[in-house]
C-alpha cells in the first residue's frame, strides 16, 4: 500500500503576486490543483505544469513546480514534448477554452488519439477573458455577455463529446467553485494512465455575467435548485470494466455522450468516461525498451555515435 502523502497544499504555493480579478473562478481551480498534488504526494521537482495564453496561462507562475508558459494554443504540443522528453515527470497542461478549443483545437483532438500519460485541465468560462471578453468556442448561440456588442451568432462546441470522439481515455467535467470535489476529480485525472481531460466550468465575473456563481447555484430558478449535479450521486458508472470488449467501450461512450448534452437546467459534473488501455509510452517502450528504462532527458548520449543521423539528413 502506498504511504500517505506528507505534502501539504501550502508547499505548492508560490509568493508570486496573483493578478487575477477578485472573485475569478481561476482561484478555485488553482487551489484545487495545489490540493490534488499534495493529496497525491507528487513532489514539486517531479511535477511540470504547462500553460497556453489567457488568464489561466499564469497558473504555472502560481505553482511551486516546473513551469512552461508557451504560445497561444500550443500548450498540448509543449506538454507532449515535455512528457516524451521526461516521462518520469507528472505533466499537467492547463489553458482556457479559447486557447484549447479554438486556437489549439487541432492539437486538442490529436492528443486524444495518442493517449500519452498527461492531464489537460481547461478553464472553461465561455469568453476570451484576457482580451476583454469576446465569445469563446464554448459560448452558446444566442447568448450575449456584457462584454459583447451583439449576441453570439454561431453555436458553441461540446468539449466532452469532442474528447470522447477523439479518444481521450479519461473525460471529466468539474466546477471551479466546488474546490474540494474538484481537487478529488483532478487527483483522479492525474492518477489515470493516459490522456485525461478535465473541462472545468469557471466563472469570469469580469466579462461573463450570464454563467455566474448565482446562475450555477440556480438562484434565478423558481425552485432555487443548483444547476450543477454530480454524476456519481445518480448511480452513473463511467468505467469500462472490460477494456477488451469493444461493445462495452461503445456503450460507455454513448452513455457519456448523452450526458454531455445535458447543458441547460441541469449540468452534470464528475467523471463521464474512463478506459484503462495502453498509452503512447507503452507503445514506444515496446518498440524501444531503452525508452522505458531511462527518460530521454536523463539518457547519456555522450558515447553514442549520431553521425549516421546527420548523414541521413545531409
Ligand atoms: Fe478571471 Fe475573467 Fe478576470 Fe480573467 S478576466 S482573471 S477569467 S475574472
Ligand atoms: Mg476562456
Amino acid at each position: 500500500m502506498a504511504e500517505p502523502s506528507t505534502l501539504t497544499a501550502k508547499e505548492f504555493r508560490t509568493e508570486i503576486w496573483n493578478d487575477w480579478c477578485p472573485g475569478c473562478g481561476d482561484f478555485g481551480i488553482l487551489n484545487a490543483l495545489h490540493m490534488a498534488l499534495a493529496q497525491l504526494g507528487i513532489p514539486p521537482h517531479r511535477t511540470a505544469v504547462f500553460s497556453g495564453i489567457g488568464c489561466s496561462g499564469k497558473t504555472p507562475h502560481y505553482i511551486n513546480a516546473y513551469g512552461f508558459h508557451t504560445l497561444h494554443g500550443r500548450v498540448i504540443p509543449s506538454a507532449t514534448g515535455g512528457k516524451l522528453a521526461n516521462h518520469g515527470m507528472e505533466v499537467i497542461a492547463v489553458g482556457g477554452d479559447g486557447d484549447g478549443y479554438g486556437i489549439g483545437a487541432g492539437y486538442f483532438i490529436n492528443a486524444g488519439r495518442r493517449n500519452l500519460d498527461f492531464t489537460y485541465i481547461v478553464y472553461n468560462n465561455g469568453v476570451y477573458g484576457l482580451t476583454k471578453g469576446q465569445a469563446s468556442p464554448t459560448l452558446r448561440k444566442g447568448l450575449k455577455t456584457k462584454s459583447m456588442p451583439e449576441q453570439a451568432i454561431i453555436d458553441g462546441i461540446n468539449p466532452i463529446a469532442l474528447a470522447l470522439g477523439a479518444g481521450y481515455t479519461f473525460v471529466a467535467r468539474g466546477y471551479a467553485l466546488e474546490t474540494k470535489s474538484l481537487a478529488n476529480l483532478l487527483a483522479r485525472a492525474i492518477q489515470h494512465r493516459g490522456t485525461a481531460l478535465v473541462d472545468v466550468l469557471q466563472t469570469c465575473p469580469t466579462y461573463n455575467d450570464l454563467q455566474t456563481k448565482e446562475w450555477y447555484a440556480g438562484e434565478d430558478r423558481p425552485d432555487k435548485q443548483s444547476r450543477i449535479y454530480k454524476l456519481e450521486e445518480n448511480g452513473y458508472d463511467p468505467v469500462v470494466h472490460n477494456p477488451a470488449d469493444e461493445e462495452e467501450i461503445v456503450a460507455k461512450k454513448a452513455q457519456a455522450l448523452v450526458k454531455s448534452y445535458e447543458n441547460g437546467e441541469k449540468i452534470p459534473v464528475g467523471v463521464f468516461y474512463v478506459l484503462e488501455t495502453s498509452t503512447m509510452e507503452d507503445e514506444l517502450s515496446e518498440r524501444n525498451p531503452e525508452f522505458a528504462k531511462t527518460p530521454l532527458a536523463e539518457a547519456d548520449f555522450s558515447q553514442r555515435d549520431v553521425s549516421p543521423l546527420f548523414d541521413e539528413l545531409a
